[in-house]
């Protein structure tokens, strides 16, 4: 039997990809492997969202070649589309396998090892292919509802590496969810690239979210990062369906809205605000989490100020804070006013503190309220961790708890250790 193991890198989309192939090489007999074991397949699927995320996936393909010594190592994802003739040249790697037919990995492997000649080009591409996730390295599992983007923003890079647009059928969406909870799944995460564009002819995101929510079963529902613009008004009313977990990621990017301007997003800080403050006033103890992009071209302290204005009134309990990162192609690159490395630095520190004060002030405001909290591990004191469905993190002790089930928790305390969590009481 031959031994597989996987890395990934980037985003929830990319982890989904990686648990479906997974899935797909088990039931093809393959020995599936932890990462730090050697095997006979190494496939990394990588990132090029940023320069770090390049660097990241390059030092990954390194040590993967260096482990695995006479082993296949398979690069797929965005940093394989991005720089695939570069990567081809190296000549480290077997196989460069694009996006679009990262679903078919598992036929290519199979063919390299009947002895046949390989080109990963002439694999028919299908970016929704992937298998219904079985085995998976995680309690929860993602359910891909579209890919690509044409919404161009100027510093981003995706859309030339995931492709335009392109939306799932909504009866593979519910297919694919009915056999993971079939599959003993409790939470599932809507993915893709920039889902609030989800279009099926009459059937739009929120259409087919609620079609989810529907089906019967006992899981809940998450949503990945969702961008501001891509719903309506009455939004926050399909939260209140018990299926719907009270959290959204909701992508913000700047509080300036010149900044906001020069990036391409189709929002104002007035209308993102005017979203948090409606999900709040309708559902109170929401959890909202963001994206920030920090030194973006031309920001200026004013500019940065507004930001720190905008989220902490937002109170997002955690902003993903990222320094704005030149990637060739895009027009954000072409821009003048390219501020320096040292800025993007003190800037970024900046966001981390407060996103670091919003969540201690958000776990508080959280003491003595009830969690439904999945339990992901239970450790050999019986203590049980996982996560409630407003997306904090739990840890409380049980004697009978066990993976992959619901227990009603009561929220007792903050535990500032250096990731900060709930402690909890079974009710
Ligand atoms: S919405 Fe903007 S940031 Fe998100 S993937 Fe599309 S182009 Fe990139």
């Amino acid at each position: 039997m031959k031994k597989v193991s996987f890395k990934t890198l980037g985003c929830r989309l990319n982890q989904y990809e990686t648990d479906a192939l997974v899935t797909r090489f088990h039931n093809a007999g393959y020995q599936v492997v932890d990462y730090s074991r050697p095997a006979d397949i190494t496939v990394i699927n990588t990132c090029t969202v940023t320069n770090q995320s390049d660097q990241k996936s390059r030092n990954t393909i390194n040590q993967a070649v260096r482990k695995n010594p006479g082993g296949l190592v398979v690069v797929t994802g965005c940093m394989a589309n991005h720089y695939h003739e570069q990567l081809e040249k190296d000549g480290k790697i077997a196989y460069v396998v694009d996006n679009e037919r990262k679903s078919q990995i598992v036929s290519l492997v199979d063919a390299h090892f009947k002895g046949e000649i390989v080109d990963p080009g002439t694999y028919t591409g299908d970016r929704f292919g992937f298998e219904t996730v079985e085995k998976s390295l995680h309690t929860r599992t993602s359910i891909k509802i579209q890919d690509g983007c044409d919404q161009f923003c100027t510093y981003c890079i995706v859309p030339s590496v995931r492709g335009r647009a392109v939306s799932r059928p909504l009866d593979k969406i519910l297919d694919n969810v009915k056999k993971v909870v079939d599959n003993g799944f409790k939470e599932i995460v809507i993915t893709g690239v920039n889902i609030g564009r989800y279009n099926q002819g009459s059937c739009n995101f929120e259409c087919a979210l609620e079609k989810v929510i529907e089906l019967e079963g006992d899981f809940r529902v998450r949503i990945s990062s969702l961008e501001p613009d891509g719903f309506g008004p009455g939004f926050h009313r399909l939260f209140r369906h018990p299926k719907m977990t009270p959290h959204l990621h909701l992508c913000i990017q700047s509080g300036s809205d010149p900044i906001l301007r020069k990036m391409r997003r189709m929002y104002t800080t007035r209308s993102f605000m005017e979203i948090v403050e409606t999900f709040r006033n309708n559902i109170p103890d929401f959890n909202f989490t963001t994206d920030v992009i920090v030194g973006f071209p031309g920001e200026s302290a004013q500019d940065f100020n507004e930001t720190v204005r905008v989220v902490r009134e937002a109170r997002f309990s955690h902003i993903h804070t990222f320094r704005y990162s030149r990637r060739k192609g895009t027009r954000a690159d072409r821009m003048e006013d390219q501020l320096t490395e040292r800025i993007k630095t003190e800037r970024s520190e900046v966001i981390r503190g407060i996103s670091e004060e919003n969540r201690l002030y958000y776990m508080k405001s959280m003491i003595g309220k009830s969690q439904r909290v999945l339990i992901e591990k239970v450790n050999k004191e019986r203590m049980a961790s996982g996560y409630g469905e407003h997306y904090l993190p739990v840890k409380f002790e049980a004697s009978d708890a066990a993976r992959n089930r619901f227990r009603e928790v009561k929220l007792v305390a903050v535990d500032r250790s250096v990731e900060p969590f709930m402690r909890g009481t079974v009710l």
